[in-house]
C-alpha cells in the first residue's frame, strides 16, 4: 500500500508526525511518500517540527506559500497533480481544514485516487471561515473518514454521509497520541521565567484579519495580565497584522515571544494557569492537561469541551472575554481522556490502510 500524505501547515506536521511512525511500524505494509505544499515554511513553523518530532524528510518541497486562497489552492493542485502522477499511489492523506487538505483531496479524487481525511467531521458550522468551507469538500470527497471525536461523527451522520460510498471511522485524536508520546520530553522555553502565567495563542484569520477583533483581545489580555502575567508565543500573521493595524502591544504583564516548537509548547501547556486562544488544537491540548481553555471564538468544533464545562467560547468582546476568565481562572478539573480515544489514533489509521 503506497501512500501519499500531503502535509503543510504546523499542525499538520505534529499530527503527521505520529501518524507516519504508526505507517513506519506495519514493516512495509504501508509505505509513505511525504509532499510539503510549503504552506508554512520558515524554520519555527516547520523545520523544528521535523527535528523534535523525528518526521522523516518530504520526498516533495512544493514551495507554495503566501498567497490568496485561491492562488494558493490552485498552485497546490496543479503541483500536487504531477506527483500523483509520477507516484500513482493506492491512496492520498490529508489532515484537518487547511487549503493544503484541499488541494490534496481535489486533485487526488479528480485521479481518482481514494482520500483518507484525518480530523473529519469537524464542524464549527460557520460558513465565513475559510477551515470550514476546506473540512465540508474534503470530507465529501474523502474515501476514508477517520473521526477524533463522537461529536464528528453525528456531524458526518446528521450529513448524510452514512449513505455516501465512505467509511466512518472513530479512531480518535492523533493530537492525543502526540501529547501523550512526547509530553515526557517538555522543554522550557528560554525567555520564560519562573512563576505563573497564562498561555495565549491567537493566529485564526476570522480574529487577526479584523482590527477591531485583534486590537479587542490585545485589551483583553493586558486586563488578565493585571491578575497573572500572560505569554503569546506570536504567529507570524499575527505579528504582520499587529504592525498592520498598529496595535500597541508594549502591555505590562504580557510577553510576547516568537513562535516556539512542539516540545516547548507541551511545556508551556503543563504549566500554564490556564489557555486562552483561538487555535483548535490547543483547545484540546489544554483539556489533556487539565487546564482550562477560554476559546476567542464564538463557536468550537470541540463541542464536547464545552458541554463538559472547561472550554468556555467567549468571541472577542472584552466583557464577553473577562467573564469568562474570571470563571475559569479557578477552574479545576480532571480529563476524560477517554473522549478524544485511547492514544492509539494513529496506529488505527495506519491499520486500516494496511
Ligand atoms: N504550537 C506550537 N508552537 C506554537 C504554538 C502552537 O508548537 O508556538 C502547537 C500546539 O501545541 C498545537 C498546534 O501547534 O499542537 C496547534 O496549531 P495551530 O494553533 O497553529 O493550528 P490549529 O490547531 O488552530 O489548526
Amino acid at each position: 500500500m503506497k501512500v501519499v500524505t500531503v502535509i503543510g501547515a504546523r499542525p499538520q506536521f505534529i499530527k503527521a508526525a505520529v501518524v507516519s511512525a504508526a505507517f513506519r511500524d506495519t514493516a512495509g505494509s504501508v509505505k509513505e511518500v511525504l509532499v510539503h505544499t510549503g504552506q508554512h515554511f520558515d524554520d519555527p513553523m516547520s523545520r523544528v517540527f521535523f527535528e523534535q518530532m523525528m518526521i522523516p524528510e518530504p520526498a516533495y518541497h512544493l514551495g507554495v506559500h503566501s498567497l490568496s486562497h485561491g492562488a494558493m489552492t490552485g498552485r497546490m493542485m496543479e503541483l500536487l497533480e504531477e506527483v500523483l502522477l509520477q507516484e500513482k499511489p493506492d491512496a492520498l492523506m490529508v489532515y484537518g481544514d487547511t487549503n493544503s487538505t484541499l488541494a490534496g483531496a481535489l486533485v487526488a479524487s479528480k485521479l481518482h485516487i481514494p482520500v483518507a481525511h484525518v480530523e473529519s467531521g469537524l464542524r464549527s458550522f460557520d460558513m465565513l471561515m475559510p477551515e470550514e468551507i476546506n473540512r465540508i469538500v474534503t470530507d465529501r470527497l474523502s474515501r476514508w473518514l477517520f473521526c477524533p471525536t463522537a461529536t464528528a461523527v453525528r456531524n458526518l451522520e446528521a450529513e448524510g454521509f452514512r449513505s455516501f460510498p465512505a467509511e466512518i471511522i472513530m479512531n480518535g485524536d492523533v493530537m492525543l497520541d502526540a501529547a501523550l508520546r512526547f509530553r515526557d520530553l517538555a522543554r522550557k522555553p528560554e525567555e520564560i521565567h519562573d512563576g505563573e502565567f497564562i498561555l495565549a495563542t491567537v493566529h485564526r484569520p476570522a480574529t487577526t484579519d479584523n482590527p477591531a477583533a485583534l486590537t479587542s483581545v490585545f485589551h483583553s489580555l493586558a486586563a488578565m495580565a493585571h491578575t497573572i502575567p500572560v505569554v503569546i508565543p506570536l504567529h507570524p500573521r499575527t505579528s504582520g497584522m499587529l504592525s498592520k493595524y498598529g496595535v500597541d502591544t508594549n502591555l505590562p504583564g504580557v510577553t510576547l515571544i516568537p513562535p516556539v516548537g512542539y516540545l516547548e509548547s507541551l511545556w508551556l501547556l503543563q504549566h500554564a494557569r490556564m489557555v486562552v486562544t483561538d487555535s483548535g488544537g490547543l483547545q484540546k491540548e489544554a483539556y489533556f492537561f487539565s487546564k482550562p481553555c477560554l476559546t476567542l471564538r464564538d463557536e468550537t468544533e470541540w463541542k464536547e469541551l464545552v458541554e463538559a464545562g472547561v472550554n468556555i467560547t467567549a468571541g472577542t468582546s472584552p466583557e464577553n472575554i473577562m467573564t469568562a476568565f474570571n470563571i475559569l481562572i479557578n477552574l479545576r478539573f480532571v480529563p476524560d481522556l477517554s473522549l478524544y480515544g485511547n492514544g492509539e489514533a494513529s496506529r488505527i489509521i495506519a491499520k486500516t490502510l494496511a
